[in-house]
């Protein structure tokens, strides 16, 4: 099994969550190790994923959090 960019972009929100099943997480991860452009997009999800995790809505200002729910394609 291999995935597109467009398949990739679709499965990255679970990627990052660790949901994927182990067969999608294999396709993934193979996609990464060949694709410069979304092993980037990865780290900047990542970066921002894991900032908004530890900081949540408590500390970051209005327009910050709203940047990243908007990053994150996430409901507030
Ligand atoms: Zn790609």
């Amino acid at each position: 099994m291999s995935v597109t960019c467009n398949e990739l972009d679709v499965l990255l929100p679970e990627f990052l969550d660790g949901t994927l099943t182990p067969a999608q997480e294999a396709a993934a991860a193979e996609h990464l190790a060949t694709c410069k452009a979304c092993a980037l997009e990865v780290n900047e999800l990542e970066g921002v994923t894991r900032l908004y995790k530890e900081y949540g809505a408590l500390t970051l200002p209005d327009d910050a959090r709203k940047r990243i729910m908007g990053t994150l394609d996430l409901e507030e």
